[in-house]
């Protein structure tokens, strides 16, 4: 072989967050010789700076600790964001790894070739990799807001404020998202001061709106002050840099120590390699692919051993549905493979009371071309609920408000989608993300027995409403 052969492996992943990692171990596992690029810290975003810190600060919030005890639990949670742990995970199951940011550089025997750039981390130079199989899974980065004078205020990025070992007196988040209220409820709760400032006239202006009204309801007996249809047009630093006002297009100025910036966040798609195999990306940034996760050309044409997973996609960012990817990727490589199916993934928030949403919205429903019927009920009517109250009296600060709501094809009977808040909403709603994937009648759901006394039982009135308006459709009958 010439010394400038490069190495070939089977696989080569880039990026090793909760779809590559995946992607490497699934394909390690089918006996494959695979290799790890990793740009940053092995285990990407989710265990260090994103999912896990971000549930941990919340629980710690809500069990009533101060900001040291719940920091000193984030960072046990988090490995004080060493990823040795991460990295041997892979090296465990048989994947080499290599740091440095991995690019597409043209095709090689069939395959592709791959340089990667040690960067300032690295004692040697470039090296270049080949393999018939790539996996792009370099995830995404928060996007800095268009608003005059931010960089010369302090701020802060989720990554950032999930890092930080102080604790501001006075936080502004900039975006009433996943990631805006759920920081905003752990901070609330840990005793900062926190406003939200949201275009959208409602908080999760991805979901129904009843759930946005509720989560405001919540977070406003959190104590969190809430601006929604407000536009931030300028922000200047106060107090000799210390601090920050940030003013709105109705001409109110909010004083603040820290602008948390909680916008979204755009796919790493830049840098990868990908012009030269005629790949246009979408609009949003996103590497378009085909329901195998298989990269494709201008044409929309599969490119030959050439796929990517997670946040890059934008098909649904979240770390269930990188893992559900890298699932795909590994099937279709192993063959004959399946197509991803996205109706049924999981939208959750972890606030108190938690949200949980999957499949359609009514108003997508609607805009879908069905014909939709929707019931819903109180889940601070169930046993569990009044159970809960008299036992374990929440804290002062935390109610318990919940609802679930059903929605369905009012031709078919099928549920299409469903919107719970309540606690625990991410366990006891997992049936119905089921039944949406299963694309059950309602009358089916209607049937189900549930335990007594859970929260699930709220789904059962529901269930038994929509059920009562519609006629029974061949998925429906009683088995
Ligand atoms: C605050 C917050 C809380 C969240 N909470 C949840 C939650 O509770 N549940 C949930 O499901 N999702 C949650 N998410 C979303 C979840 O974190 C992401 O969807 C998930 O991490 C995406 O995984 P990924 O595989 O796309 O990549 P990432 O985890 O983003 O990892 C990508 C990795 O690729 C590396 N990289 C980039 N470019 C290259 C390159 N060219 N070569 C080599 N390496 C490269 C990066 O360094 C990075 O380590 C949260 C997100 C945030 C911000």
């Amino acid at each position: 072989m010439p010394d400038d052969e490069p190495t070939t492996y089977d696989a080569v992943v880039l990026g090793t967050g909760s779809g590559g990692k995946l992607a490497a171990i699934e394909l390690a596992r089918q006996g494959r010789s695979v290799l790890a690029v990793e740009a940053g810290r092995f285990g990407g975003e989710c265990p260090y700076v994103a999912c896990v810190p971000a549930k941990s600060l919340l629980l710690s919030a809500r069990a009533g600790l101060t900001w040291d005890q719940a920091v000193a639990r984030r960072d046990e949670a988090t490995s004080g964001r060493d990823d040795s742990g991460s990295l041997r995970s892979l090296t465990d199951e048989g994947v080499a790894v290599l740091r440095g940011r991995g690019r597409l550089a043209g095709r090689h025997n069939g395959g592709h070739q791959v340089v990667v750039d040690p960067g300032e981390q690295g004692e040697r130079g470039e090296q270049v990799v080949s393999a018939q199989v790539v996996v792009l899974a370099p995830g995404s980065a928060p996007v800095r807001s268009p608003i005059e004078g931010l960089d010369s205020v302090p701020t802060w990025t989720s990554d950032q404020a999930l890092s930080a070992a102080d604790q501001p007196a006075r936080l502004l988040i900039l975006g009433g998202g996943a990631v805006g209220c759920e920081l905003a409820q752990a901070f609330a709760l840990l005793g900062t001061n926190v406003t939200v400032v949201e275009l959208a006239d409602r908080l999760l202006p991805g979901e129904t709106p009843w759930v946005g009204a509720m989560v405001a309801d919540v977070l406003r007996d959190n104590g969190v002050h809430l601006h929604l249809a407000a536009k931030a047009v300028r922000a200047e630093s106060v107090d000799a840099g210390r601090a920050l006002r940030l003013e709105l297009a109705d001409g109110q100025n909010i004083e603040a120590d820290r602008l948390l910036v909680a916008g979204g966040r755009a796919p790493n798609s830049s840098g990868l390699g990908l012009d030269a195999l005629d790949v246009a990306l979408e609009d949003t940034g996103a590497v378009p692919v085909d329901a195998r996760c298989r990269v494709v050309d201008r044409s929309g044409a599969p490119i030959q051993g050439l796929y990517a997973v997670g946040d890059v996609t934008a098909a649904s960012s979240f770390t269930h549905s990188a893992n559900y990817q890298a699932r795909i990727v590994a099937a279709d490589v192993a063959g004959p493979g399946h197509d991803a199916d996205y109706r049924a993934i999981p939208r959750a928030v972890y606030l108190y009371p938690t949200v949980f949403c999957v499949g359609l919205t009514p108003a997508q429903a609607a805009e879908g071309g069905h014909e939709t019927t929707t019931a819903a009920f109180d889940v601070t009517d169930t046993e569990r609920a009044a159970l809960v109250a008299m036992a374990t009296p929440p804290p002062a600060k935390l109610r318990l408000p919940g609802r679930v709501e059903l929605v369905a094809d009012a031709r078919t009977g099928v549920l299409l989608g469903a919107s719970c808040v309540g606690p625990e909403a991410d366990s006891w709603g997992a049936e119905l993300a089921l039944a949406v994937r299963a694309r059950l009648d309602v009358h089916l759901l209607s049937e189900h027995v549930r335990a007594f006394p859970t929260w699930s039982e709220a789904i059962y009135p529901a269930a038994c409403t929509l059920a009562s308006t519609l006629a029974r459709g061949p998925a429906g009958k009683p088995g």
